[in-house]
């Protein structure tokens, strides 16, 4: 074994390391004007973002969750309503429905490992408003599939771009398709502020004043309050430290598609399984999820060869105990429930080196 360093699923030190100067330039400006809360710093990141995304408008706001629940908001989302959401994703994208005090309400996923468009139908009634999509481990959902039975059944479309920032579908970036979008910029995201972190893009006007209202205690004018809001802001050194990731964000994301071509080519173990990629989805690795039926014997295995995976996600949404009450069971999404059992993800950023991911691809291989 030449190498006995562990390799890890995710590594922030080295980029942080990596651009550590430019950012602490960045962090002494908005020490220098306290602009700590919102400000120039947040604004000037919104503005590049919603250019980045071609988006019309950004708004900062205080993580990926707040903008999911803000985004319910501002579409008028609320008690009585359901929203159809995948069964596999993180647990945020259904918290944001829930905290508007609507019923999120799952759908399967196919074997791209997102939401399957023909099992949407079937969860819609009278109370539905609206589908979110999630672009999952940063591959584009089917965005035309599922938009035909939005405008069909007169829903609105949000994307859930958390994991998805720079990935294009039909080589138009992520996050102009619905209605609204949201992000977060958690660290570990491939976009993630020094700091917690999100936002929301949108090419509707009044959405955007709304959002902006409702993030700052539902106020445009000082201590006039139109309506019940809520402290969602974005904070300066967030702002700041994002605005100098954001110019290196295409770089990082080309690196993480480099890994995982390496990845789908070199890894040809038939005991293992890949997220299938249809033609029209370039996506950005935010993870690399792969399924094996002996996970365990897989894990001890890596792990022996100094390979730390992690799982994404070990329990599917409707058997979370959160969300007992909505009374589903074992066997109501049996692909959600197979990938939750049997998911394993393999170290993905942009900082690991060749030989590192030769090192997991022989290591799988050998498995
Ligand atoms: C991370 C994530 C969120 C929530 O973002 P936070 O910034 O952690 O609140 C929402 N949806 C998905 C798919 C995510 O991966």
């Amino acid at each position: 074994m030449e190498n006995t360093k562990k390799i890890p699923c995710l590594d922030l030190a080295g980029q942080h390391q990596a651009i550590k100067k430019e950012i602490f330039e960045a962090f002494e400006k908005v020490y220098e004007k306290t602009a700590f809360s919102g400000g120039p710093f947040v604004e000037e990141f919104e503005n590049s973002y919603a250019k980045f995304i071609g988006a019309d408008y950004c708004v900062g706001v205080s993580n990926g969750t707040t903008a999911l629940h803000l985004a319910m908001l501002a579409l008028g989302i609320g008690q009585g309503d359901e929203v159809i959401i995948p069964a596999n994703t993180f647990i945020a994208t259904a918290w944001g429905v829930s905290h508007a005090g609507a019923t999120p309400v799952f759908v399967d996923c196919d074997e791209t490992w997102n939401m399957d468009p023909t099992k949407i139908e079937a969860a819609i009634t009278p109370k539905t408003k609206a589908v979110i999509g999630v672009h999952l481990y940063g591959q584009p959902f089917d965005v035309d599939g599922i938009k035909a039975i939005c405008s069909k059944h007169q829903l609105f479309l949000v994307e859930d771009a958390a994991q998805a920032q720079g990935a294009r579908y039909r080589n138009k970036t992520v996050g102009v398709f619905g209605d609204i979008a949201c992000y977060s910029f958690y660290p570990g995201k491939n976009l993630g502020a020094c700091g917690e972190a999100g936002g929301l893009t949108t090419n509707n006007e009044k959405y955007f004043l709304h959002l902006r209202s409702l993030r700052n205690h539902g106020s445009t004018v000082r201590y006039y309050h139109d309506e019940i809001g809520f402290n969602y802001r974005m904070g300066g050194l967030e702002g700041a430290s994002l605005s100098v990731k954001l110019k290196y964000l295409e770089g990082w994301n080309n690196r993480r598609r480099e890994i995982a071509a390496r990845y789908q080519a070199e890894i040809v173990n038939p005991k293992i399984r890949m997220q299938v990629k249809p033609e029209w989805a370039d996506g950005i690795y935010h993870l690399f999820v792969i399924t094996a039926e002996n996970k365990e014997e897989l894990v001890k295995h890596l792990s022996e060869n100094n390979i730390l995976a992690a799982y994404h996600y070990p329990v599917p949404c409707h058997l979370q105990k959160a969300y007992a009450h909505l009374k589903y069971t074992v066997g109501s999404f049996p692909n959600a429930e197979y990938l939750a059992s049997h998911c394993i993800s393999l170290p993905m950023y942009p900082e690991l080196t060749d030989n590192e991911v030769s090192q997991v691809i022989s290591t799988i291989n050998s498995f």
